[in-house]
């Protein structure tokens, strides 16, 4: 159940509602927002009773029964889109966003090439693991701090805003001061401690689904950043692992429209890790524009021949522009139905 308080309810109206939930036998958990406190109710008992005895209080604003186990995310508790803002940049809302930039951060001249040619190319975002979650101990594991330093400096010289990952709980403060947007990796996404961690970070999150996650389980873990008092999520499909090797991991196209039936949280799609190839990379951006994602995310890199890590799925600059420009004609059609969804809706 979620319990929406009135406009600017007071602790003490709060803290009789949390008294009156209690007293049902279930237990409350509440998220500040921009405008009102939002309560989400979880337990067993007498769902009937204890909602009417709710919303007959008079700071209570309505009450809605939930019936996944994702409450905060899901399509239930709201119905229109999230709309997460990143420095300037909306994702979520009518504008199709793209980010891209190379896998790591290599080196001051790599990652301002990247992103100066990303932008210019109609990149709003730059991405570049400063932190890097590597399979193997003896590969590259990023330039840390040193990194972040690199992609602020690309952010002033560009304007494009910066997404990073973060590994560990222990790094969320340092990765926040340099990155508009935290990414969580797939590796990282059932990482509990960190999930935690992101709830008071101020930063929105890029939440990537793990390569043997269910649609649901990545919901489980949006919800606990949400719950941990931080709303802004946005999610992305990767690929998951499958007997398949063609490609280095499986594209699962329909988890966006089953994302989008199930969640208000916006999607992205990553071609570059869901198919390891860069041959394949601008079909699947022209299938995530057609589906219904909110954005891409793509790796790019000035010299792929060159990249410590993940070349092989990069395109070069070049490359990225012309998928830019081809995209053009289906990010036009992508406008237009989000127009037509947004007129029916209102
Ligand atoms: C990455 O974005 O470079 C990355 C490591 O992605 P993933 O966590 O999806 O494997
Ligand atoms: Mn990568």
């Amino acid at each position: 159940m979620i319990i929406s308080m009135k406009k600017h309810a007071t602790r003490e109206e709060f803290e009789t509602v949390t008294r009156q939930v209690n007293h049902f036998g279930y237990k409350v958990h509440s998220i500040e927002g921009e405008e009102r406190v939002v309560i989400g109710v979880v337990g067993v008992g007498d769902v009937t009773a204890c909602m009417e005895s709710i919303e007959a209080l008079p700071q209570v604003e309505h009450v809605v029964r939930i019936s996944a186990p994702y409450k905060f995310v899901s399509r239930e508790f709201r119905k229109e889109k999230t709309r997460v803002r990143v420095n300037g940049t909306v994702v979520g809302g009518d504008e199709f966003v793209v980010m891209a930039g190379p896998c790591s951060v290599e080196s001051e001249e790599q990652i301002l090439r990247s992103a100066e040619g990303v932008a210019k190319a109609g990149a709003k975002l730059l991405r570049g693991g400063a932190f890097k979650p590597r399979t193997s101990p003896y590969d590259f594991q990023g330039m840390e701090e040193e990194g972040l330093k690199l992609l602020q400096k690309a952010k002033q010289a560009t304007g494009l805003a910066i997404v990073t990952e973060v590994m560990s709980d222990r790094d969320v403060d340092l990765v926040a001061h340099y990155a508009d947007m935290l990414q969580i990796g797939a590796r990282n996404m059932q990482n509990f401690m960190l999930l935690k961690a992101l709830g008071r970070c101020g930063r929105p999150i890029l939440l990537k689904r793990g390569l043997s996650s269910t649609v649901k389980e990545l919901l489980m873990s949006a919800e606990y950043i949400v719950a941990h008092g931080n709303p802004e999520v946005i999610l992305c499909e990767r690929g998951i692992r499958t007997f398949e090797t063609i490609t280095r991991n499986t594209c699962d196209i329909a988890a966006i429209p089953a994302l989008n039936e199930l969640t208000h949280l916006p999607v992205i799609l990553d071609p570059s890790h869901a198919t390891g190839k860069r041959s394949l990379v601008p079909a699947l951006c022209r299938a995530g524009v057609a589906i219904g994602a909110d954005g891409l995310i793509v790796e790019v890199h000035p010299a792929p021949e060159k990249a410590i890590s993940d070349g092989a799925q990069s395109l070069d600059i070049v490359q990225f522009s012309k998928m830019m420009e081809e995209l053009k004609p289906y990010v036009e059609l992508w406008k237009q139905t989000r127009m037509e969804v947004a007129v029916a809706a209102s």
